[in-house]
């Protein structure tokens, strides 16, 4: 089988996002379709992390939040709650809006996870949210020769992910590499992939990705990666949309009326109800 190649190697941009939150972000590479972004948020310092995302609404797309370290509190204005703690996931399809906030649960302490942005299909922007959430002890994990995943969404070796039904089929793996080994996924044909490394690095055929960087793959083949030193890393894939993309912050809609649709509902009060 073909193995897919680097078409670059993309490093995060820290940034500063919510209330005040260190993050380091991935954006806007229509290679990506369907994913719109991703951050890995998080610090040592609870200076980075104390002030949160409080309330703000979204509509059109998916939110995925996956934990490392630390505890956060997630609200919505129809009074749902929970807690995300290390290992945990929630999938949250806002579909035609929810209005959230996302708070840290801790003073102190470390915090560190990813939140990536999935677009959503014309036909499901305006459709019911959704809630996917898994504790840690409820992802399956797969482990072989110098590897261990962790498969939150899409398949690897046969185990399926704990989400389901999500429109773009995606894959969303956490893999930990053994230096001197190499693990490889097979991906969709035309599914747009990427692979985060968050601790380590890696080499994908001839490129070297450092933790923070991501390599964005060429459009077939399988997802192949070696390891020269102990890494971690997301290997996420999905089905790519080609449809046209109007965001306007926490909105992400097709045409730049819908955006304004967007606004008028969410200052009216009819997001989130
Ligand atoms: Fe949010």
């Amino acid at each position: 089988m073909d193995t897919r190649a680097v078409r670059r190697v993309v490093a995060t941009r820290p940034a500063r996002d919510g209330a005040g939150v260190d993050i380091r972000r991935i954006a806007g590479d229509p290679d990506l379709d369907p994913f719109l972004m991703l951050d890995e948020f998080g610090s040592d310092d609870p200076e980075g992390y104390i002030a949160g995302f409080p309330e703000h609404p979204h509509r059109g797309f998916e939110t995925v939040t996956y934990m490392l370290a630390g505890y956060m509190e997630h609200r919505d204005s129809t009074g749902r709650q929970g807690r995300l703690g290390p290992g945990d996931v929630q999938w949250m399809t806002a579909g035609r809006g929810i209005v959230h906030s996302e708070m840290p649960m801790q003073a102190s302490g470390r915090m560190r996870g990813f939140q990536l942005w999935v677009n959503l299909p014309a036909r499901e922007k305006m459709g019911p949210p959704r809630y996917q959430e898994y504790a840690a002890s409820a992802i399956p994990e797969v482990a072989g020769d110098g590897w261990r995943a962790r498969v939150i969404a899409g398949t690897c070796r046969g185990t399926t992910g704990a989400v389901s039904g999500i429109a773009t089929s995606p894959t969303y793996l956490d893999v930990a590499l053994a230096s001197g080994h190499a693990f490889q996924q097979p991906v969709d044909d035309g599914h747009s992939a990427l692979v985060y490394v968050y601790d380590g690095e890696v080499t994908i055929g001839e490129a070297r990705v450092p933790a923070g960087q991501a390599a964005v793959l060429t459009a077939t083949g399988q997802v192949r990666v070696a390891a020269d030193a102990d890494a971690s890393m997301l290997v996420l894939a999905g089905r790519p949309l080609g449809e046209p993309v109007v965001q306007y912050g926490p909105f992400v809609m097709n045409t730049r009326e819908e955006i304004q649709q967007a606004l008028d509902d969410y200052r009216a009060g009819r997001i989130g109800q």
